[in-house]
């Protein structure tokens, strides 16, 4: 079993200040297979104090220095994509297809995306008797959760590093194994010390004292809603920007006329993938009143497709949950859903059949789902499809705009036209029509309370920039 003792601070691996270990588990076999350091609010100093150290220096160098070890940082991440793949699988529970495919290949797609992006950028601009720089924003505090586990990681430390900040990151506790092969790949991709630390350790201990320390300009912060409520309330206190990606309850709605098998059997694709820990899953599938029971038999068919197995097996589509807690959140959920009156159409909240051991979750479609229902309103990250009938266009979109979240969503017509103009007045940040391509250049983040910012593309560069004028 890995023993990991140690934090990446200031351009090497130092023995962490705290003791204690945190356990990594997989969550096929329950079984512990590495431990790591449980950090503290000094190990936090230490990484502030190396991260604000660099911050000038790096802060001042020309684009060309900082794409060389960006542009080695982004061969390092092609050079390991199976063992970062199997890395997932073992702490996170990706079947090893997902874990190849997206887990390990997107974060390679925006790494890509920002070396081609700092190449082209101009980080100054003359307006009248003004030279406007775009300056980095200094040292930035990337908090990351578990269910993306690198690319979380690569949406924000990529675009950090390119826009001339330090970085001090603080993965989540469930998988700290990847974030620890990306440390190596910075080390290795020979950015000046300092420039990127690696602190492990309690979101409670050091993403808290991380958050809201003194040294730190910037929070960018990928997990929960009550979380980054947390985060954000810190950093008005210290005036720190914050980017926020958060929560999402996002709705596919499904207009009268689109081809409803394809637009159903998308959302299973959606909702499944990733065992449902997607923050942009639609979670909520909206259907006219008059084609619901035909919706309805099409999840369910769509479902069975996405048996829980073994997520090292290359049959396996969908493995198990990341955690015991997340497993028992969504089983109670799915309970919660029953009780208030939805027809449970597959799946429920027993174990899988032959699974006893590990994190699994049946893929579960609830029908007779009506917007009021906590499972409407509440994100349930895992397996579970609510399926909700509408009358008419207008109350599809109150229906679809009726959550507290607003991250991303889908729209299905007859034709383009239609459903852009039904988008246009969704509540989300991001809208696939007719299931419309992910697109890693267009930029990513929520309304409402799914976030403030935005990652990716353009955009994500943009949230590490502050602006300054000087006048000749
Ligand atoms: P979480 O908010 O508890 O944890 C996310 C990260 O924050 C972890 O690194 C954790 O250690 C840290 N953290 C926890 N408490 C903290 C505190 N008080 N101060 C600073 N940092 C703290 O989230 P979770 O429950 O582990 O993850 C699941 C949730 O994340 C889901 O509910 C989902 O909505 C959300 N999520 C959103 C997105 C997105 O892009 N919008 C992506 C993934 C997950």
């Amino acid at each position: 079993m890995q023993q990991h003792a140690d934090q990446y601070i200031g351009g090497g691996w130092r023995p962490s200040l705290g003791g204690g270990a945190l356990e990594v588990r997989n969550p096929a076999t329950e079984e512990v297979i590495a431990t790591v350091a449980a950090g503290t609010a000094a190990d936090v100093d230490a990484a502030v104090a190396a991260a604000r150290a660099a911050a000038r220096d790096w802060g001042l160098t020309s684009r060309e220095e900082r794409l060389a070890p960006l542009t080695r940082l982004r061969d390092g991440l092609a050079a390991r994509q199976q063992e970062i793949a199997e890395t997932i699988v073992a702490e996170q529970g990706s079947p090893i297809g997902f874990a190849t495919g997206v887990q390990a290949a997107l974060p390679l797609l925006v790494a890509s995306s920002y070396v081609e992006l700092l190449a082209g950028y101009e980080f100054q601009e003359k307006i009248g008797n003004s030279t406007v720089y775009a300056e980095p924003a200094g040292v930035v505090a990337a908090i990351t959760p578990w269910n993306y586990p690198l690319h979380q990681v690569v949406a924000k430390v990529l675009p950090a590093l390119a826009a001339g900040c330090t970085v001090v990151l603080k993965p989540a506790e469930d998988t700290p194994l990847v974030a620890r092969l990306f440390a190596e790949l910075v080390d290795q991709a020979g950015f000046p010390a300092g420039v990127f630390n690696l602190v492990t350790g309690v979101g409670s201990e050091v993403g808290a004292a991380l958050a809201a320390h003194p040294g730190v300009d910037l929070v960018s912060f990928t997990g929960s809603t009550a979380v980054g409520r947390s985060i954000a309330e810190h950093a008005g206190r210290g005036i720190k920007k914050v980017a926020l990606e958060l929560g999402g309850k996002s709705a596919n709605v499904v207009l009268p006329g689109a081809d409803l098998g394809r637009a159903v059997n998308v959302n299973a694709a959606n909702v499944f993938a990733n065992s449902g820990q997607t923050c942009t899953a639609w979670t909520r599938l909206l259907v006219h009143q008059d084609q619901y029971e035909e919706a309805v038999a099409i999840a369910a068919k769509a479902a069975a497709k996405y048996q829980p197995g073994d997520p090292s097996s290359a049959e396996t589509r969908m493995g198990p949950l990341v955690s015991a807690k997340q497993r028992e959140r969504v089983r109670g959920y799915i309970r919660a859903g029953v009780e208030q009156g939805a027809r449970l159409v597959v799946g429920g909240a027993e174990a899988p059949d032959g699974l006893p051991t590990g994190y699994y979750v049946q893929p579960t479609v609830l029908a007779d789902v009506t917007p009021e229902m906590t499972v409407a309103q509440e994100e349930i990250f895992g397996p579970v499809l609510s399926i909700i009938a509408y009358r008419d266009e207008d109350h599809a979109l109150e229906i679809a705009n009726g959550t507290e979240y607003g991250l991303a969503g889908g729209v299905w017509a007859a034709d383009e036209a239609t459903a852009a103009a039904f988008a246009r007045r969704m509540d989300a940040g991001q809208v696939d029509i007719n299931g419309g391509r992910f697109n890693p250049l267009a930029p990513f983040g929520g309304y409402k309370s799914s976030g403030v910012g935005r990652e990716l593309g353009r955009h994500g560069l943009e949230e590490f920039l502050q602006t300054k004028s000087i006048q000749f």
